[in-house]
């Protein structure tokens, strides 16, 4: 039997303390930002952390107070040592900006990742279609579309354009995450925590994973070895963006 690695291919690390981290086991993280200050904090808990693939972003509920920070983040993405870029994306239903302007910061962040070959892990709430077929025009070669509760038409154009989906440990009480889950190809499935964070009176952290792979194998009719070994191999690909 093979060691089961854990993914959490979307977790805030910079809310966790090292020692907390190191507490979450045998997972592999990629560890997303809010904005400048977490993407840098980010960067340093990688360097403590070799489990961890850091991720830096300004997410769209922080594009009305922080835009001016986007510079700063284009210059640390040219930094060694970046993995890729999120959190970031659109949000239709709670971000203050408005629609033209976000998408218009989206496209600019898409263009970074394609000429440095970085996948992106966003966020797009209410805005599912509108980002997956921009981003294909565009030609972003690796995505993943986080937590996601969109359209169960829109699955077949995430597999053709090779992007992802990650499964949430919500799926167990959230009915549309869980017919996500039951529609969705295993080749398209990542596992996130997204914690630090509380949905629900659900408490999301890494250590919400182990239950959450039991759950996809037992939907997919897998063994827990199966299901991990296929996740893993999904999120190496999801880190890979070919240029
Ligand atoms: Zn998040």
């Amino acid at each position: 039997m093979s060691e089961v690695v854990l993914v959490d291919a979307h977790c805030h690390v910079s809310e966790y303390s090292v020692e907390e981290i190191r507490s979450f086991g045998n997972i592999r993280i990629a560890g997303v930002a809010m904005d400048l200050e977490s993407s840098k904090a980010t960067l340093e808990l990688s360097r403590q952390s070799k489990n961890i693939d850091p991720f830096i972003g300004l997410h769209p509920w922080n594009l009305h107070k922080k835009n001016g920070e986007l510079k700063g983040i284009k210059e640390l993405a040219v930094h060694g040592g970046v993995a890729g870029l999120g959190e970031v994306g659109v949000d239709l239903r709670y971000a203050r900006a408005p629609l033209k302007e976000q998408l218009k910061i989206f496209n600019e962040l898409c263009e970074l990742a394609t000429e440095r070959g970085y996948p992106l892990n966003v966020h797009a709430l209410g805005a599912w279609e509108d980002v997956v077929k921009s981003c294909i025009r565009v030609g972003v070669k690796s995505l993943l579309l986080h937590w996601y509760t969109g359209p169960i038409e829109l699955l077949k154009d995430i597999k053709d354009a090779n992007y992802f989906i990650s499964i949430n440990p919500s799926v167990i009480i959230q009915q549309k995450h869980m017919k996500i889950l039951q529609e969705a190809d295993m080749d398209i499935i990542l596992t996130e925590s997204d914690g630090p964070y509380s949905y629900r009176g659900l408490n999301l952290s890494p250590k919400s994973l182990g239950n959450l792979l039991k759950t996809i194998a037992s939907v997919k009719k897998l063994s827990v070895e199966e299901a991990s070994e296929i996740v893993y191999a999904n999120y190496l690909r999801f880190l890979r963006a070919p240029r």
